[in-house]
C-alpha cells in the first residue's frame, strides 16, 4: 500500500482551492486513523467550503470522534 506524504503544516485554504495533482486524506487526531478524502463525497453545497469548515463535518468511522484534519499530499509509490 502506498505510503502518504503530507505536505506539512500547509492547507489550501478552501477545499476548492486544493491543486488537482494532491490527495487528500482524512486523519483523526484523537485514535489515529487515517482513510482517503474524496473532494467527489462532500455534498454540493460544501464544494467550496474552508478546510477547517469540512474539517468540522469529518466523523470517524473507528471511534466517532469528531477531529478529524485534512492532510494534503501525494502518494508515494514503493519498491
Ligand atoms: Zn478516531
Amino acid at each position: 500500500m502506498p505510503r502518504f506524504q503530507s505536505i506539512k503544516d500547509w492547507s489550501p485554504g478552501y477545499i476548492n482551492a486544493t491543486p488537482s495533482h494532491l490527495d487528500i486524506m482524512a486523519e483523526c487526531i484523537a485514535c489515529g486513523e487515517t482513510r482517503p478524502f474524496s473532494r467527489d463525497s462532500l455534498p454540493p453545497g460544501m464544494q467550496h467550503a474552508e478546510v477547517r469548515d469540512v474539517e468540522r463535518r469529518l466523523k470517524c468511522a473507528s471511534c466517532g470522534a469528531k477531529a478529524g484534519k485534512l492532510l494534503f499530499g501525494n502518494y508515494l509509490e514503493e519498491d
